[in-house]
């Protein structure tokens, strides 16, 4: 049964997930603010990206560039003239809509007519220096991928990467959607990762389809329920610009299926577009017979917000427990925001030392919470909910066999363990 959307929204503002940016001014739409345990999500869903991306292999590199680019990046990529979405006003309510996203021809808010569809650029625009004027619009970069291409050919040189290597992006992208919705699904201001692997025209095909897998892998290895997640591969007609080929990795939402990452064979438009525009030879020569040419691009994009929201919607459950109803957040142990909760069973003066002694000597090695209000049984709870995976309690025989239990949050199973062997028990949990 697919899980009511309303429950993972409340439950993300009422622990601290994420909820509307500028709220105390009724907020600004499109804009959402990740909370204490959001932030952590959304870190470790972009280290465990940056991991397997980077660290894990010999033939990617890492990039951050700067997100104001010169204009003319996005001439040349095209952007300004095709990164656009269709709009249709309503002529009673006024109400604007995404014509592409419509499923009939009337307004969904009022069944007025609509007008005819007219192109929005998603570009937000903006001005540097102080004065406004043509000459001095930038634009708040809509994809990271190409602060990637303009860095090309400088960290080719700086690196001496052969083919196929690739470059990978992590940071904020903008985008002026029409109807941003479905909380940070889609927003206007949301995070991606992106990754732009370059490789000899003839092994284009090959590598897509090897991408469009490991991607696709990397979900399930964090976790995400196979049913959860589908591939689909674009028509021809829905193809941008750019591509020769490109498959989504779907989610299964709470409101059906949608996209979570796209990969995509993006020829050597881009590379070749720079090339063109900025006057600079973006061409890649060939090591043994100096010869030049244009690498292919294979692109998986992702989105890290929205593979948090993801991650959050495929680990919620729902079970009851000695006859109470209670919520489950069963996120990876590398995903969940906190490792351990440390839990005196009662806030008594020698529980709490100990306790707080536990809590001490945890920290340095991982990302914990001390909670010691209310009973043991809520403090339970809270953990399940936000899907911290071990729960350390600390009781009374403590003070006299210096030994912890430790509870894990799926199974429930408990453990005793000695206070000196803590952190390597905790970190062979952790690790398997
Ligand atoms: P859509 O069709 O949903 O508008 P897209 O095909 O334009 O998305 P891409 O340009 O392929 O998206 O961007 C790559 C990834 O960035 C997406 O798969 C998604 O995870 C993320 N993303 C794109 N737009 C947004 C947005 N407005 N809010 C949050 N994440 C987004």
């Amino acid at each position: 049964m697919p899980i009511d959307f309303e429950k993972i929204t409340s439950l993300a503002k009422r622990r601290g997930f994420f909820f509307q940016g500028s709220e105390i001014y009724g907020g600004l739409n499109g804009t959402w603010d990740y909370g204490p345990l959001g932030v952590e999500l959304l870190k470790n869903v972009k280290q465990a990206w940056w991991r397997a991306m980077v660290q894990m292999r010999d033939d990617i590199v890492g990039v951050d560039s700067a997100i104001l680019l010169n204009p003319e990046v996005w001439r040349a990529s095209g952007h300004l003239e095709n990164f656009t979405d269709p709009l249709v006003d309503c002529k009673e309510c006024k109400m604007r809509w995404r014509a592409d996203h419509l499923e009939g021809d009337r307004c969904p808010n009022c069944g007025g007519e609509l007008t005819e569809p007219r192109q929005f650029n998603l570009m937000f625009k903006t001005f540097v220096g102080p004065v406004e004027g043509d000459a001095a619009v930038v634009y708040l970069r809509p994809e990271t991928a190409q602060g990637i291409f303009v860095d090309f050919k400088a960290i080719q040189g700086m690196t001496r990467k052969r083919l196929p290597f690739g470059i990978a992006q992590q940071g904020k992208s903008f985008r002026n959607e029409i109807s941003p919705g479905n909380s940070i699904f889609r927003s206007r201001e949301f995070e991606q990762m992106e990754c732009e692997y370059f490789v000899r025209p003839e092994q284009a095909e090959l590598a897509y389809r090897s991408w469009v897998l490991e991607r696709y892998n990397w979900y399930l290895s964090l976790g995400m329920k196979p049913e959860s997640l589908r591939l689909r591969e674009h028509e021809q007609s829905e193809l941008s610009h750019y591509s020769a080929g490109t498959t989504d990795v779907e989610f299964l939402y709470p409101w059906g299926w949608g996209e979570l990452e796209g990969i995509a064979n993006r020829t050597d438009f881009d590379l070749r577009r720079h090339s063109e525009f900025s006057g600079k030879d973006l061409s890649y020569v060939d090591e043994t017979t100096s010869e030049k040419s244009y690498p292919y691009v294979i692109e998986p994009a992702a989105g890290a917000t929205r593979s948090a929201l993801a991650f959050m919607c495929d680990a919620y459950d729902e079970a009851v427990v000695n006859g109470e109803q209670r919520t489950f957040l069963r996120l990876h142990k590398s995903l969940a925001p906190y490792k351990v909760a440390v839990l005196p069973l009662s806030k008594k003066e020698n529980l709490s030392a100990v306790a707080r002694q536990v809590e001490k000597s945890l920290r340095p090695h991982f990302m914990i919470t001390y909670d010691e209000t209310q009973s043991i049984g809520k403090r339970y709870a809270r953990q399940d909910e936000i899907g911290t995976p071990y729960c350390v309690t600390v009781d009374f025989d403590s003070l006299e066999d210096h030994a912890v239990t430790i509870r894990e949050r799926d199974s429930m199973a408990q453990e005793r363990v000695p206070i000196a062997e803590l952190v390597p028990a905790l970190r062979e949990k952790l690790e398997d």
